[in-house]
């Protein structure tokens, strides 16, 4: 557990939107939690799931609307990851079969999916606090021209946004060694 502790009328008087106290909501997620209305961010992320789910003729009508409405947006998309993306398939099969990703055991995906929640929460906290945007990044690139880092733990960290952006494409291999 990396997250800060931060109980509800503290967040409230520091206009904070998220509050977390370490103590399991009644469906036993370890999270943080909205200051407004209390509930806990794994609540609110099955409780939207279950509304797409009831809802998804809605979403899909409209997602066709959109996509038929904006054609270049999509196309530009394609054309912009395309390769991207299949290198990434590529590389997750070949993970895959020589066992480096262990996609199949589900204490490894567990842990690992923990993780990297706790990491979002935490950068959410960040940003909260401080006003400056992190996210989780990986410090070996998974897509770069150099070099291939995994996903997986131990290639996470948070840093802010910005040198997030500033570091992209440009990894050396002093910093991969
Ligand atoms: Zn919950």
């Amino acid at each position: 557990m990396q997250l800060h502790l931060i109980d509800r009328q503290t967040a409230s008087e520091r206009g904070i939107k998220h509050f977390f106290t370490g103590v399991p909501c009644k469906h036993g997620h370890i999270a943080l939690r909205y200051t407004r209305c209390g509930e806990c961010l794994e609540c609110h992320a099955a409780r939207l799931k279950k509304w797409r789910a009831k809802n998804k003729g809605h979403i899909d009508a409209y997602n066709a609307r959109y996509q038929a409405a904006n054609p270049d947006y999509f196309r530009s998309f394609h054309q912009r990851c395309h390769l991207k993306s299949m290198a990434s398939k590529r590389r997750r099969r070949r993970m895959i079969e020589n066992g480096t990703l262990k996609v199949s055991d589900p204490v490894w995906q567990a842990y690992e999916r923990e993780r990297w929640k706790h990491l979002r929460q935490l950068a959410r906290q960040y940003e909260e606090w401080t006003g400056i945007t992190f996210e989780v990044d990986h410090i070996v690139p998974v897509v770069d021209e150099n070099v291939c880092g995994l996903h997986w733990h131990g290639n996470w960290q948070l840093i802010p946004m910005r040198l997030n952006r500033r570091k992209r494409g440009v990894i050396n291999h002093e910093v991969a060694v």
